[in-house]
């Protein structure tokens, strides 16, 4: 589709951000553009139509995606948010960074059983995605998919994530 090839050409490619050897994925010129935004957010959703009653979405960019793609799937959007930031999380799981660890939190504003397609901008090592699956299992909801904007080849994001599906990919 000449939209979605359009759309992969405005994800820019920043050398050392946010240290020295790393290739960063910046969306932000995909996300300023109203066609790209409006066509990779479809792609998003698209396999798991009629499949899921919510959208969860990881901070942060995670959630500018999730919440685009819950409007255009027409359902809510829950936040996966980092340690200290929600008011009563109900679920909290730690898991491994490159260097050190992070923690995830969630509410449990929906009943258990609730359908949840989660979303995320970039997969590397497959770490924060991981931490989603568990806080989203914890919490009693069933995991209808995951979707993912640019999965980064290479960095075991895949082996470890198994069944995705991302829109682009490097
Ligand atoms: P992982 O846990 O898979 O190693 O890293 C993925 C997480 O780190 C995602 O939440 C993503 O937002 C962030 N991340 C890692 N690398 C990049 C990158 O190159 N670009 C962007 N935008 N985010 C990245």
């Amino acid at each position: 589709i000449p939209a979605l090839s359009r759309a992969e050409s405005l994800i820019r490619t920043v050398a050392d951000y946010p240290k020295p050897g790393i290739l960063f994925r910046d969306i932000t010129p995909l996300l300023a553009d109203a066609e790209a935004l409006r066509v990779t957010t479809e792609a998003l959703v698209a396999p798991f139509e009629g499949e899921f009653d919510v959208v969860a979405g990881i901070e942060a960019r995670g959630f500018i995606l999730a919440a685009a793609a819950a409007i255009t799937a027409g359902v809510g959007m829950l936040p996966i948010r980092k340690a200290g930031k929600l008011p009563r999380p109900a679920a909290s799981v730690d898991y491994d960074l490159e260097y050190g660890t992070a923690t995830v939190e969630m509410h449990d504003d929906l009943p258990a059983g609730s359908r949840v397609l989660l979303i995320d901008d970039v997969l590397a090592t497959g770490g924060t995605l991981e931490a989603g699956r568990v806080i989203v299992d914890r919490l009693g909801y069933r995991l209808a998919g995951i979707s993912v904007l640019f999965e980064i080849d290479g960095l075991g994001g895949r082996d470890r994530i198994g069944d995705l599906h991302t829109v682009f990919r490097s």
